[in-house]
């Protein structure tokens, strides 16, 4: 942390800050230029952000230099976080795509959207059993029963089962039945849900809030590791600005920075960024062009009768055609597609 005075401070105003620091048990380093002083502090930063230094007179900013998360931090880890999706690793530098319909509406659906991606090369199948909805009458999700029929898809397929959990006291049962559990948008921030799938010993795919910084996001990311859980995915998902074109703004730049700045796979969710099927594609490869580590991807039969986001999911053929360009992207970037699981087997 370096602590910026104003021009002109007293001796007498110094040492009070110097003396602060010394209290806190970090070591000031002052620095003495023609009209301003500067006094350096090594040590905990975190003991300084305790306390409030703005509110001596004498200083006029307060530079941190270490990060707020230790965990998530790429300074932290030797190698990138491989999050283990039945037989795929995400985060090995292959492109994973995970896709499956916003919410599982029955178990014939699930079951043809789950063949249907695992052929076109998804390696995991994703469905919403407790859905987040702006409205309250909006379809919340078949609940318990949606869990019943992601347990029979990945018995069918072998592909592993990711669902959304909204609440804290469905975390051990959903945990039980899934294998990676997903922390929305709109729960980014809710810490104590942070904490208990940070607890649950199953991977959690973390989307990025509406109106999160990366640095929220990241610090949310170190919630669930801080509780002893280290496969954490991050997912831009599109946040929320000034334009109203699509339905969110997609932060593709979000995807190069989260992979200088931590070591946890980062996932785009190019569906529900943009809104709209005919524009999925295009944002789909410009993740995969970013560096992404894998795409969440909205698939529905018949996303024409869709009971949420049909608008935004592709149909089953229109999947397959992606995934033959993510591929082309891809050996453009000298990447691979991770491939599914093999057919009929537990990926336990
Ligand atoms: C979803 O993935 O279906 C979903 C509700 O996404 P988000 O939390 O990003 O809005
Ligand atoms: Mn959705």
């Amino acid at each position: 942390m370096i602590i910026v005075l104003r021009p002109h401070v007293t001796e007498e105003e110094l040492a009070r800050v110097v003396a602060q620091v010394r209290e806190l048990g970090l070591t000031p380093h002052v620095s003495r230029g023609v009209t301003r002083t500067i006094v350096g502090c090594i040590g905990d930063e975190d003991r300084l952000r305790e306390v409030p230094m703005l509110a001596f007179p004498a200083v006029e900013t307060v530079l941190p230099i270490e990060k707020p998360y230790k965990l998530a931090a790429r300074e932290f880890a030797a190698r990138d976080t491989l999050v283990a999706l039945g037989h795929a690793a995400v985060g090995d530098g292959a492109v994973h795509a995970i896709a499956g319909p916003c919410s599982v509406e029955g178990p014939e659906m699930l079951l043809r959207t789950a063949e249907a991606v695992k052929a076109a090369g998804a390696v995991a199948l994703r469905g919403g059993a407790f859905k987040p909805r702006t409205s309250p009458y909006s379809f919340r999700g078949l609940g318990p029963d949606a869990l019943d029929m992601l347990a029979e898809a990945r018995a069918a397929t072998g592909l592993p089962v990711i669902t959304e959990v909204l609440d804290t006291r469905h975390v051990a049962m959903v945990a039980e039945r899934v294998d990676c559990l997903q922390v929305g948008a709109r729960n980014m921030q809710n810490f104590a849900l942070l904490t208990e799938v940070g607890e649950c010993g199953k991977p959690v795919l973390l989307k990025r809030g509406m109106s999160a910084t990366l640095e929220d996001l990241l610090l949310a990311a170190e919630y669930v590791l801080a509780r002893g859980n280290p496969h954490v995915m991050l997912c831009e998902r599109g946040i929320r600005t000034f334009e109203r074109s699509l339905r969110a703004t997609l932060d593709i730049g979000a995807v190069p920075y989260l992979k200088q700045e931590t070591h946890l796979p980062v996932l785009v969710d190019p569906s529900h960024a943009c809104g709209r099927r005919d524009l999925v594609p295009a944002l789909a490869l410009a993740a995969v062009a970013a560096g992404a580590d894998g795409l969440l991807l909205e698939v529905h039969p018949d996303p024409d009768h869709a009971r949420s986001d049909g608008d935004q999911s592709l149909r089953l053929e229109g999947f397959a055609e992606l995934m033959d360009r993510i591929r082309d992207v891809a050996a453009a970037l000298g990447r691979q597609v991770a491939e599914a699981s093999i057919s009929g087997v537990s990926p336990r």
